[in-house]
């Protein structure tokens, strides 16, 4: 764990040297918007020329003379924020070890409450997105979890009301440590969810460790196997060393979620907040590399509206 925890990553003043003025912003924008250079939408010509209209920078191709500016299409469009702000949203939600509120953000690089909702709800996307594909082999420790709605005095566990139920899910190597991880939100702990979530987040022929809940019998139909090991009448065994590295990512999990967010809007959102943490969680080896993938990952991705936001749910 060492080797993580004491990594550099990248310093504020290097950050401020990379990305402290608009032209850097924009710089690193267009270089990963067009890695081979400037190419028009339109006509796919290459020859063009640039010039400013106030604060926009706009490439016009000498082709078919479409103008396309530097963000167009990009969560970045339509944004009134400078990009230095964006970048430095970039920054402090790949760099921090914890979680950053939209409160938090708010205060950070000053801007209005729902100026950081977007800011934050759109790289949480992005983040959610970039880790739909991932699949986990070989070994993976399973376990049902809930985030949420834990109230003093309120039911624990399975069966809790206003809770959001996923399963969370950790790939371990042969020296057993944990390499990365899924969270999922599901509907329920039925067979047909793990099914479906075992279809799109296990390579076949993985080795499934789990406790004796029915439903993950199922992860059988998706060419899965599964080693079930059965707890008795305690309803959670922590101490269980076939269930350490599910059982300590998840205890991470809620402890960063739970202590930042407070979340009211956490049921509707779930998805993207589970979705960070894993992003973070399996880019947790390149601390410094994170930033410039998040940049990529923003400058590539379409644009959103604030609606959009607001209605998307996840496809589970
Ligand atoms: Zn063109």
């Amino acid at each position: 764990m060492n080797r993580i925890q004491f990594q550099k990553g990248i310093s504020l003043n290097q950050f401020l040297a990379r990305y402290g003025y608009e032209e850097q912003c924009e710089a690193a924008i267009e270089d990963a918007r067009w890695p081979e250079g400037f190419q028009c939408p339109k006509c796919s010509g290459k020859q063009h020329y640039c010039y400013r209209r106030g604060n926009l920078k706009i490439f016009q191709c000498c082709n078919c003379r479409k103008q396309t500016t530097l963000t167009e299409g990009t969560i970045f469009h339509s944004s009134k924020l400078p990009l230095t702000i964006w970048f430095q949203t970039m920054f402090l939600l790949t760099q921090n070890k914890n979680n950053v509120s939209i409160l938090e953000l708010r205060r950070l690089v000053g801007v209005s409450y729902p100026a950081a909702w977007r800011m934050k709800h759109k790289l949480m996307q992005i983040m959610y997105e970039q880790e739909s594909e991932t699949r986990l082999s070989g070994r993976v420790e399973i376990d049902d979890a809930y985030l949420g709605g834990e109230h003093p005095g309120g039911k624990a566990g399975r069966g809790s009301e206003n809770k959001v139920p996923f399963i969370a899910a950790v790939q371990t190597n042969d020296r057993n440590n944990p390499q990365y991880a899924v969270f999922s939100k599901v509907r329920s702990f039925s067979s047909g969810e793990v099914t479906s979530w075992a279809h799109r987040s296990l390579v076949p022929a993985t080795l499934v460790v789990s406790d004796g809940l029915w439903c993950f019998r199922s992860v059988a139909n998706a060419g899965c196997d599964q080693q079930r090991e059965v707890i008795g009448s305690a309803r959670k065994s922590t101490s269980m060393e076939c269930f350490t590295w599910v059982n300590t990512v998840y205890g991470n999990l809620k402890t960063a979620i739970n202590g930042t967010y407070h979340a009211f809007d956490f049921q509707k959102y779930a998805h993207r907040y589970l979705g960070e943490y894993q992003y973070r969680f399996n880019r947790r080896f390149d601390l410094a590399g994170m930033l410039s993938r998040l940049i990529r990952a923003a400058a590539q991705a379409g644009k959103m509206t604030e609606g959009w936001l607001r209605l998307a749910d996840d496809q589970c």
